[in-house]
């Protein structure tokens, strides 16, 4: 084997990122990770992780470093249909893993999860850009940071870079985007009139939009708006349409008094909500993982747990087995397989839920009474994410097929 300066070489700090470097660091490996941030600040991203990604982090060993840095378990999931309540989950009551939501603010979980990879022995540097790599045994990582270009190399990269990924593009992957056109708007907000332990998820599948609210402890809240960008209601980026936002998730059918004393208390920024992502996420010593290798639509709220889906299943393979190229393939074979079913499950959600339009409408007259009556025709995905079933039989319980 040709000596290489590091075993693994990550780009990006973040849950995808310092995670795995934690993992491997702490199994004796050279980890070297850079990011090019150099205190993590509110930028909009997931902080309400599934309790199917309860089990990926139980298993990667990072509740204690979660609840350090400030998680809270959110017991109920409660549904509203435009403003009418629809149904509330006890998530600890009816999940396998008897768990709830985990709820916690980005920035505090990445300065927490890279200071456990630093401890653990990785070598993070910090405010250290990517520019390019080069595939091969090893791989080279080129980088700029305060002493100019310098490159390293590592028997395997790991692109971990999130969802505008430059290690994918300079590695050469192909790219695939879904085709619809939901955006994601977020603000952090303090002050709403809501419980600290639910998660409120208003639907209005008639005009296609969703107002979502996730406390974060302290009183503080995430809140998303979702809607479409054919039909967008108003300018959703920048925080002087910070009240544009709370008007249109009132208009989709939240309740006004929830936001009666609402403040902005971090940036507002939309982002494409369409999927993005790379079949076989591995290629001659440079590796894929989180949203690098998958970013699914934000909108059903599955980002989190399947970045440690990933980083549970390629620190796996690589423990396992010291041949890396056949140990970062079974990883990515892994990866085609659940992300598949994963994405063909959210297409069905997000074909029933945001479709709008006289067929739209019909479909949902069907279905919807259907499910009322046995909820269990849905997948479920908040419990099982992509081990919920796929198949064509479950699609078709979830769409009332056989029922005339
Ligand atoms: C609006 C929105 C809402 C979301 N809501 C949810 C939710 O409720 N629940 C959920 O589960 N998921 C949600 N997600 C998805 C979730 O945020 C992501 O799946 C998750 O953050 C992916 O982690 P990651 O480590 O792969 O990428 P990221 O979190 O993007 O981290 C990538 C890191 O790489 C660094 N980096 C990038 N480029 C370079 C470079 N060139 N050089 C060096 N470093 C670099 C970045 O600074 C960053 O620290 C949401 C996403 C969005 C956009």
């Amino acid at each position: 084997m040709t000596p290489s300066d590091y075993d693994v070489a990550i780009v990006g700090g973040g849950l995808a990122g310092a995670t795995l470097a934690r993992s491997l660091a702490g199994s004796g490996l050279r980890a070297l990770v850079i990011e090019r941030v150099i205190a993590f600040k509110d930028r909009v991203r997931g902080e309400g992780m599934l309790p199917w990604g309860r089990a990926e982090a139980t298993a990667l060993g990072i509740d204690d470093l979660l609840d350090t840095a400030g998680a809270v378990e959110i017991r109920y999931w409660k549904r509203y249909i435009g403003g009418a309540p629809r149904d509330c989950r006890d998530l600890i009551e009816t999940t396998p893993g008897r768990q709830g939501c985990l709820d916690f603010y980005h920035p505090a979980m990445q300065r927490q999860l890279l200071d456990a990879a630093e401890a653990a022995g990785a070598h993070v540097r910090r405010g250290v850009e990517f520019t390019a790599v080069e595939c091969g045994s090893p791989a080279t990582l080129r980088m700029r940071g305060a002493h100019g270009e310098e490159r390293v190399t590592a028997r395997l990269v790991v692109g971990a870079d999130g969802r505008c990924s430059k290690v994918r593009t300079s590695a050469g992957f192909t790219v695939k985007r879904d085709e619809h056109s939901l955006m994601i708007a977020g603000v952090l907000h303090e002050g709403l009139k809501l419980p600290g332990n639910t998660v409120q998820y208003v639907q209005n599948p008639a005009e296609g939009r969703a107002a979502l609210v996730f406390p974060l402890g302290e009183e503080r809240f995430r809140s998303y708006f979702v809607y479409s960008s054919k039909n967008a209601p108003r300018t959703m980026s920048g925080n002087g349409h910070a009240g544009d936002f709370v008007t249109s998730c009132i208009e989709t059918g939240a309740p006004a008094e929830w936001y009666e004393n609402a403040e902005a208390a971090g940036p507002l920024a939309a982002y494409p909500g369409a999927d993005t992502w790379v079949a076989h996420p591995y290629r001659d010593g440079v590796v894929l993982i989180g949203d690098a290798a998958a970013a699914s639509n934000p909108a059903w709220g599955c980002g989190l747990a399947l970045t440690l889906r990933d980083v549970r299943v390629l620190r796996d393979h690589l423990l396992a087995n010291d041949q890396w190229d056949q140990a970062a393939r079974a990883y990515a074979r892994e990866h085609d397989a659940y992300y598949a079913a994963l994405h063909r499950v959210q297409s069905w959600f997000t074909l029933l839920m945001y479709e709008t339009g006289p067929a739209a409408d019909a479909r949902r007259a069907h279905v919807f009474p259907n499910l009322a009556r046995e909820p269990a025709r849905a997948p479920d995905m908040l419990a099982l994410g992509p081990d919920t079933p796929s198949d064509e039989a479950a699609r078709r319980r979830f769409f009332a097929e056989d029922v005339v």
